[in-house]
């Protein structure tokens, strides 16, 4: 026994994991393409730390919970329960809540929720026809009289999971049924309608699944017959809706598994970088798509669907494992813990609409048109105000909590997402090993992991370096290892391991600054994974619901309008990295209890202010100009950060930079329709034509056939020579006209006076009435209008001329 075991040890350090066949557990079958990583048994891990709370958090929360509050969850009556498929809500609610539901109950080993969902899916097990159809009947009719194939997607996800954690025989050839009825349907007819067809890679994905289980051929048909079929995603961005792209830019991704032409995997990885070159120039992992994406509106205070947060992270997770590249794993990493604890509340029992990395309050109030959609998006609700999020956020924690640790195809493991957590799986020959992860990642630096194994065996660990870290460094049993491995790669320790080896993995978090130059020079500043917001002071009241699911908003207490003063020549050198002493908390994800706060130097910017509807003013060019005192601010992750500024402007030495505007002033009316808004007019939206129920409104609307009014007012004289008003008219469906009449009037000190027009005061539907007139220096504008009889009216955009 002279063997020197260190000298037999391998170090290497590679770009991704081989991607050849022999994997021991389910992987891409032939002729697929050979997976680079696999998930191993949901029962393999047990996740840790403040993973596991999170997760018990969610159980005891909303997710775990949703039968009590959600109409769409209940047993009695739901089409979803019932063998015939007859019955209420029967739509994408309840199966996008039992796909996490069932998983919560799995990675948690809790038998109540393992229970609670095995009584749906025993429902929809039973409600399968002969022909392979199975759920809601009336889906089957669900779009234009065609199958709405969506839900189903949803359910089959649901059935994965609960076949990975089960084994019940039933699953499989349910799915291939229904997947056979697939095939059948009429190809011109099939996966018709909007949401069916632009999210089908999530059908590719579950038929593919099959696949690597059964090995039947004919399912390889269904998966191209769906492909075939499917929004084109291989051009470019199909649907600009912003959890459309989440889900569906990887749909060439799935495709490329099958035809395994790399252009389609290219496809997918552009529709990420035109996203996010577009709209992604802001912190926390996400981009600005409050709805859509929408051109002029990628500004960090555009918010992003808590649904694309998760499904933004499973996408990630799923190019993980087609492709082994460590930045998908790091991108889910930087949305998991920089954008998707702000989307709930810390006790996980309500969640809102929109997150967003500069955020100032968090009332029910209408945003729009600074965000797309009117009514209430930002305050926190565990009721159906926000129902696709309501139920689809309960997948993002387990499918998380399962994707830590992967399996290579060298019949190694790697450690993917860092958490703390226990992994027993099979390697090399199938001997069962078991690695223990401790760490407080992403708040600690340091990832310690000792393995227990009944017998030594060789096998090859997989580490990830994330892409912020130039320096990670590895002892195996305190012995330094020597190695040097570039960001965005994998650090193998290919050795024989015995029981309780130890590895200690070194991650160094340095502080940098990201500058935001398609953002007006904005700039965040990152340590490790985290990226830091300006802490906020929170005031929490209830406004609705009951003691025990209430509604929140969320306002702030302290200022927010803060530029950062950073050394010109080293940022980073301007911050102070404060680690608190102590545990980490069971719910480090807030300004009391997190772990690590930055103090920086700053100076405030009075013209920094919200906007007539609170909510924050866009940024303007950095360097700003302050004339205000410095003082010492607390930075805190953003996670931890649910009224944020993220995304900071700079403050030049002395007065250098640029002297910000206040926000103009709100257009006046002598009405305005609560569910509508006076910024409409001037929010720069395009109308596609004078019944555009798709862009922010001014109404006068309920003020029938009587003589109203708008303004604009200016702090000081312009000049103006025309004018241009697009008119609202929702005839078919309302009962706004284009106006009688109207003319126009300026400010000409106290006095209003009528402009000298050139032409006539148009009243024409689908167009930009212009009028131009002598030019005029004015103080305000004011449109006067009579309305038609027994009718109301509004303006969609008026615009003005110098
Ligand atoms: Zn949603």
């Amino acid at each position: 026994m002279s063997a020197n075991l260190d000298a037999q040890q391998q170090v290497r350090v590679v770009k991704a994991p081989p991607t050849t066949p022999g994997s021991l557990y389910t992987a891409n079958r032939a002729p697929l393409l050979p997976s680079a990583l696999c998930k191993l048994p949901i029962s393999s891990i047990t996740p840790r730390g403040w993973l596991e709370n999170m997760l018990r958090l969610e159980a005891d929360g909303m997710t775990g919970r949703l039968e009590e509050i959600s109409p769409w969850c209940k047993f009695e009556g739901n089409a979803w329960a019932s063998p015939t498929g007859e019955g209420d809500n029967g739509w994408e609610e309840l199966p996008y809540w039992l796909k996490g539901y069932g998983d919560l109950g799995y990675v948690l080993k809790d038998e109540t929720v393992i229970k609670g969902a095995r009584k749906w899916i025993d429902g929809v097990l039973s409600s399968q026809r002969e022909d392979g159809w199975f759920g809601p009947r009336n889906l089957l009719t669900g779009v234009d009289g065609k199958p709405d194939l969506w839900p189903n997607m949803l359910m089959l996800n649901a059935l994965q999971s609960f076949y990975e954690a089960t084994g019940d025989e039933r699953v499989l050839p349910f799915m291939a049924r229904y997947f056979r009825w697939e095939l059948n349907y009429p190809e011109q007819d099939f996966l018709a309608g909007f949401w069916p067809n632009v999210r089908a890679g999530d059908n590719i994905e579950s038929i593919l699944w099959l696949y690597n289980r059964t090995g039947e051929k004919w399912l390889l048909d269904v998966a191209e017959k769906v492909h075939r079929r499917a929004a084109d995603w291989t051009k470019g961005v199909a649907s600009w809706h912003g959890v459309n792209i989440t889900q569906s830019f990887r749909e060439p991704a799935m495709h490329y598994i099958q035809a395994k032409d790399p252009k389609f995997l290219q496809a997918a990885e552009r529709n990420y970088a035109t996203v996010m070159g577009l709209y992604g120039q802001v912190p926390g992992g996400g981009f600005g798509a409050d709805e859509n994406c929408r051109p002029g509106y990628g500004d960090p205070r555009q918010g992003f669907e808590t649904c694309s947060i998760v499904e933004f992270m499973h996408s990630f997770e799923m190019l993980t494992k087609i492709t082994g590249d460590p930045a998908w794993a790091d991108r889910c990493e930087e949305i998991a813990f920089n954008t998707f604890p702000a989307s709930m509340t810390p006790d996980l029992k309500a969640l809102h609409y929109l997150t967003a990395p500069n955020m100032i309050s968090l009332d029910p109030g209408n945003k729009a048109p600074g965000i797309q959609n009117g009514g209430t998006m930002l305050s926190y609700s565990p009721y159906g105000v926000y129902r696709c999020c309501q139920h689809n956020v309960s997948h993002g924690w387990p499918y998380y909590a399962e994707e830590l640790w992967l399996a290579t195809a060298d019949r190694g493991l790697c450690a993917s997402l860092y958490a703390a957590s226990e992994v027993t799986a099979k390697v090399a020959d199938g001997t069962s090993v078991t690695i223990r992860e401790q760490t407080e990642y992403p708040f600690e630096q340091t990832i310690r992991l000792r393995v227990s194994t009944a017998a030594p065996v060789r096998f090859p660990l997989y580490l990830r370096v994330p892409r912020w870290c130039a320096k990670a460094a590895v002892k195996v049993n305190a012995q330094a290892v020597s190695v040097t491995a570039e960001p965005l790669s994998y650090i193998v320790l290919d050795r024989e391991w015995k029981n309780g080896d130890r590895v200690t993995l070194e991650l160094p978090m340095e502080v940098s600054v990201r500058v935001w130059q398609k953002n007006k020079g904005a700039v965040s500043v990152d340590r490790g994974p985290l990226t830091y917001s300006l802490e906020i002071g929170e005031k929490w009241a209830k406004y609705g619901g009951t003691d025990g699911w209430p509604e929140l908003a969320l306002t702030p207490t302290t200022p927010w309008n803060y530029g950062l003063v950073l050394s010109p020549k080293s940022p980073a050198s301007s911050l102070q990295v404060v680690a608190k002493a102590g545990p980490v908390a069971a719910q480090p994800f807030t300004p009391e209890t997190t772990p690590v706060t930055i103090r920086a130097k700053a100076k405030r910017i009075p013209a920094w202010q919200a906007d007539a509807n609170g909510l924050i003013s866009v940024l303007q060019q950095s360097p700003a100009q302050s004339d205000q005192p410095e003082e010492t601010v607390t930075l805190i992750p953003m996670g931890c950060a649910r009224l944020r500024i993220a995304a900071f402007p700079t403050v030049g030495a002395a007065l250098e930079g640029q002297r910000w505007a206040a926000p103009p002033a709100p257009p006046l009316a002598s009405w305005c329709n609560p569910g509508d808004s006076v910024l409409a007019m001037n929010d720069g939206i395009e109308p596609a034509n004078s019944n555009d129920q798709g862009i922010p409104r001014f109404t006068w609307w309920d003020h029938r056939g009587t003589k109203e009014w708008v303004q604009y007012n200016y702090d000081k004289p312009r000049k103006v020579s025309g004018v241009a008003v697009y008119w609202f008219d929702d005839t078919g469906s309302g009962s706004c006209r284009v106006p009688k009449s109207w003319q126009l009037l300026y400010r000409d000190g106290e006095a209003w006076k009528p402009v000298k027009a050139k032409g006539e005061f148009g009243v024409k539907r689908d167009t930009y009435n212009r009028v131009d007139f002598e030019p005029v220096s004015a103080t305000g504008l004011r449109i006067e209008v009579e309305l038609q009889p027994e009718v109301s009216g509004g303006i969609l955009e008026w615009k003005v001329f110098e």
